[in-house]
Order: structure tokens, then C-alpha cells, then sequence
């Protein structure tokens, strides 16, 4: 094992936030069809590792269809729906104890997220999705994260994790996603067919150039090649967030990767708060808006929280989560946020004070109607 205090950070030294994908191949040895162990016990010194050096660390984690394969005996034979979702229901518990048992030798606590399509395409539930993330890193609480296979329909299923682990780095705004894979970066041709195959080191734009280069690489048990890892590229690097792909299979690879082995990045030319900030511009709904008395664009102005005590009165209808428009007694448009209640609510609990929502609503909310990290302000 390497000494933490020999490590030099080189390529992704300012990344605080990293959401970490484990692709099928590495967590679940393709010869036995169980977990890997030993290689799981390394990744996770890597991870106790960054976690010293102060990162927030995430984790999508694959692995579910093929352990359950193997404990449901199904290893031999072309799975229905059913049987790939019954086998992803007995593989789940597999994989969490997994790494449950991993984390807990190193006093480290996780958390099991199993997320479908809409927890993350609907905006409301996107937004209590987005919150339990938060508060399990607040918590220190390192979040498992997989789709919810058992459930999920084919049509309305992510079906690979690296696009999931993308959605998912865009919901908790994080600055890296690291997809830790059987292939090293991305290459101009298929490396396996082609030894006139350029290594690519960093992309600063997915051409369809970059798009070409992308063969469809599948290995026996993952479900994403190169194609599956250039969409979630541009799933993050338009939120904000780096995408690295580096090789997965060596101990340590997570640690080898950050003192500056070799990967692929793909660059984000903004941040993920600077993207976040252009999504809540274009999805600005003007025909939906809250008035505010002059406390409240007071607080405003000073970049403090919208209270649901400074509404006056809203327009009739909004769901939680939509962008709607902050407007100031006299009708001028003051800046727009994402709303943590529906109009109807809001109209409840309008003037009111943030310990009384429970009470008004029967539940008890969130504080803020908006957030500050959630509002643009003229
Ligand atoms: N969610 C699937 C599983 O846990 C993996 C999808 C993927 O390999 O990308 O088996």
C-alpha cells in the first residue's frame, strides 16, 4: 500500500465533489461470476484515502444482474425481463453487503440508493432524490447508488450506469465523475482490433468526430461500452462536471488514477454551479411567479434564502421543482429559482413562518421555498 503522505494529486486536484461508477467487469470477477474481494477491499483504501484529503465521494454501482446470475443459477441461459429483474432483486442484497462489509472494516458508513428513471427525470422527484444525496454526504454517509432494476420497465429504464452515474453527477452537481472501467480512456479505433488505435487523452468538445470513435466495446457482463460512456460525457460535461474513463482492473487503480495514470478526460468548459445557473435560464417559466414583500428582496439581494414568511401571493399553478419567476411588490422581475412547493401549497403557507409549515401543510417541508444555490437574482 502506498503512503497517503507520498501521494501527489496531479490530474484532479480541485475535484471536491466525485461521483465514482464501478462498472460489472470489476466488481464481479467474470471467471467466478462472485465479487472481487480483494480488488473491492483496495478500492476502498483508495476511497478512505480521498475521503482523508477532504472529497465527497458517490458511488453507482453496478454489479446486481450479475451477481444475481450466479445466485439464482440463471449463469447459463438468455434471461427474460423477469428473470434479469429477479436476478438483479437476489444480486442487489449480494452487492450492498458487499459494500457494506467493506466500508464498515474502515469505520466508514454507506447507504443504499436504488433509483428508476423517474426519480431522476421528474423534477419533484429529482429534487427529494437530489436532497437525500446531500444530506447523506453532510452526514458522512458515502451513497451506493444503482437503477432500480427490479422494477423498471425496458422502455423507461436507464439500462446502463454509466448514463445513470452522469444524471447523477448532475443532480449533486459534482465536479468529477470517474467512470473506473475494463478500458483505459477512449481510443480512434477499437484498441482490441486495431493496433492503429490513438489513445485519446483529453477531449475538450464531443465532436462527431470524438461520437464516431466509439465502438460499441462490450464486455461479457457490463452493459456500457465506449458509445453508453460518450453520453454520459455530455450528460456531464454539459452540467458542469469532468468525466474521466480509466482502466479499473489493477489494485489501487483509483489512487494509481490520481496521482496521474492514464485516463481520458473529457473537459467541462464551466462549472457545475455556472451550469446549473443556465439550466434554471432556459427552463424559466415567465407565465409562473411568486411576488415578495421588501424583507424578502432585502434577503434576496444579500443572497440569503426566499422564506415562505416574505411570499405575498403567487400565481395559480406550479409544480414543486419547476423555475418559476421572483417578482418584487411593484411587478418588477427581481429573478427566478427552482420552487420547493407546488402553488397550492404555497399558497398555504404564504407569510407564514418556516417552523409553522408542518403544522399548515400536515408535513413538514423543506425551510426555504427557494434556495439560494437555486435562484438567479437580477
Ligand atoms: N444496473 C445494472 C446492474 O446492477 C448494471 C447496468 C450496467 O452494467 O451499466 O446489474
Amino acid at each position: 500500500m502506498v503512503s497517503l503522505k507520498s501521494i501527489n494529486i496531479k490530474s484532479i486536484d480541485k475535484a471536491k465533489r466525485i461521483v465514482l461508477k464501478v462498472g460489472s467487469s470489476l466488481i464481479v470477477n467474470p471467471n467466478t461470476g462472485y465479487i472481487n474481494s480483494t480488488w473491492l477491499e483496495n478500492l476502498a483504501q483508495d476511497i478512505l484515502f480521498l475521503l482523508s484529503k477532504n472529497k465527497e465521494i458517490l458511488i453507482v454501482s453496478s454489479g446486481a444482474i450479475a451477481l444475481g446470475k450466479i445466485e439464482l443459477n440463471l449463469q447459463n441461459k438468455a434471461l427474460k425481463l423477469a428473470e434479469k429483474q429477479a436476478a438483479a432483486a437476489a444480486g442487489q442484497i449480494v452487492l450492498a453487503k458487499a459494500w457494506k462489509n467493506v466500508f464498515e472494516k474502515m469505520q466508514i458508513k454507506c447507504g443504499q440508493i436504488l433509483v428508476g428513471h423517474s426519480d431522476l427525470e421528474t423534477r419533484r422527484n429529482a429534487m427529494n432524490t437530489r436532497a437525500t444525496l446531500n444530506t447523506l454526504i453532510k452526514l458522512k454517509v458515502i451513497p451506493i447508488i444503482n437503477e432500480n432494476d427490479t422494477v423498471a420497465t425496458l422502455e423507461i429504464r436507464y439500462g446502463d450506469n454509466d448514463q445513470l452515474a452522469a444524471r447523477i453527477a448532475q443532480l449533486a452537481e459534482a465536479d468529477v465523475l470517474i467512470l473506473l472501467s475494463d478500458i483505459d480512456g477512449l481510443y480512434s479505433k477499437d484498441p482490441k482490433s486495431s493496433k492503429k488505435a490513438k489513445f485519446i487523452a483529453e477531449v475538450k468538445n464531443i465532436s462527431k468526430n470524438i461520437e464516431d470513435m466509439a465502438k460499441n466495446t462490450k464486455s461479457n457482463i457490463a452493459s456500457g461500452g465506449m458509445i453508453t460512456k460518450i453520453k454520459a460525457a455530455k450528460i456531464s460535461t454539459t452540467a458542469g462536471c469532468h468525466l474521466i474513463i480509466a482502466r479499473g482492473q489493477d489494485n489501487n487503480s483509483l489512487l494509481k488514477l490520481f496521482m496521474g495514470g492514464k485516463h481520458t478526460i473529457f473537459k467541462a468548459n464551466l462549472t457545475p454551479l455556472s451550469a446549473k445557473k443556465k439550466w434554471i435560464l432556459r427552463e424559466r417559466n415567465k407565465l409562473k411567479f411568486i411576488i415578495i414583500d421588501k424583507d424578502a428582496e432585502k434577503a434576496l439581494v444579500s443572497q440569503k434564502n426566499l422564506l415562505a414568511s416574505g411570499i405575498k401571493s403567487s400565481s395559480n399553478s406550479y409544480d414543486r421543482g419547476e423555475i418559476i419567476d421572483i417578482l418584487s411588490i411593484n411587478k418588477k422581475l427581481l429573478g427566478c429559482g427552482i420552487i420547493a412547493y407546488d402553488a397550492k401549497e404555497i399558497k398555504i403557507i404564504k407569510g407564514k413562518k418556516s417552523k409553522d409549515i408542518e403544522k399548515l401543510l400536515g408535513y413538514k417541508g423543506r425551510d426555504e421555498a427557494i434556495n439560494k444555490n437555486d435562484m438567479i437574482i437580477n
